[in-house]
């Protein structure tokens, strides 16, 4: 009897500030934001490598594509690993260029997270001029929501990878990017989503090792109601601090469409987030 009473009364007494909170979300003016996403696709022009089908990318995106047709996503977003590693500078570029052409035909507005395969041999600068962006991490909104791209290609010595300068168990957000994050994240009070490549919620090889500080800077901000990540290949779901750290199934991975990846996410004005994933990737809705 007491236990149960002594959880109801816990209940009763955090309800009213989140509610409140959340309500603060809702924009009367906003429509929904429809976002495609993308995961690993490490399209290379090379033979298979255990489970990675690195040439049928370009088919599982083709599928992926008749789908965004029909669903009209606002934008897409690749969560990085677009291109898969080769031997040389112009070969990797060649990869960039085929598979990029074919993501860029889907939608005009395109958002692109760097994987530590997307600058394997290339440097950041030549994979940016090859996806036509300027910068590895920034902010952006769209409909009253507020969405961060973060770059954790940076070495403990904060050097960017680039030209096999790096391990890929050494990820980080740099320094500097750190400070630009606890700044965005201040100076916006909407609802906030966050893309990045490798992960913020494990202490694994798969996992950024500052993350606990990016970790801090978000749930310090209040305004973050989810992250969604790639490198880790299968679907994933942590809660921490409240907000969802969701993991998305990679498209290199297993021979046939039946293995595609890759989901279709609707964000409400209030921070209602709905994600209609296909084949492999796992669906899942999460209400304020
Ligand atoms: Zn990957």
């Amino acid at each position: 009897m007491l236990r149960d009473g002594s959880l109801v009364l816990t209940a009763t007494a955090i309800a009213p500030s989140l509610l409140m909170e959340r309500q603060a979300f809702a924009d009367n003016s906003a429509n929904a934001v429809r976002i495609g996403l993308v995961t690993d696709l490490h399209y290379a022009d090379k033979p298979p490598a255990g489970s990675r089908h690195y040439r049928e990318t370009l088919d599982k995106l083709e599928a992926a594509s008749q789908q965004f047709a029909s669903d009209q996503p606002d934008f897409l977003v690749e969560l990085g690993d677009l291109i898969d590693a080769a031997d040389s500078v112009e070969v990797e570029q060649r990869y960039l260029k085929t598979i990029n052409t074919n993501f860029a035909a889907i939608c005009d507005e395109r958002h692109y997270v760097l994987g530590n395969h997307c600058v394997d041999t290339l440097t950041k600068q030549e994979f940016l001029a090859g996806v036509e962006k300027e910068h590895s991490y920034y902010s952006f909104d769209r409909e009253g929501i507020h969405f961060i791209v973060l770059d954790s290609c940076f070495r403990s010595d904060g050097k960017s990878y680039g030209r096999r300068n790096f391990h890929w168990t050494d990820a980080n957000v740099s320094a500097e990017e750190l400070e630009w994050l606890r700044g965005d994240l201040k100076s916006s009070s909407k609802p906030t989503v966050v893309f990045a490549h490798q992960r913020l919620d494990v202490s694994n090889h798969h996992g950024v090792k500052n993350n606990a500080e990016v970790r801090k800077a978000f749930e310090e901000s209040g305004n973050v109601l989810a992250v969604f990540q790639g490198h880790s290949h299968q679907n994933d779901l942590k809660e921490i601090g409240g907000i969802h750290y969701c993991t998305l199934a990679a498209m290199v991975e297993g021979s046939g469409l039946q293995s595609n990846g890759y989901c279709v996410m609707d964000i409400q004005p209030d921070g209602t987030i709905k994600i209609a994933g296909f084949a492999r990737q796992a669906s899942y809705q999460w209400d304020v």
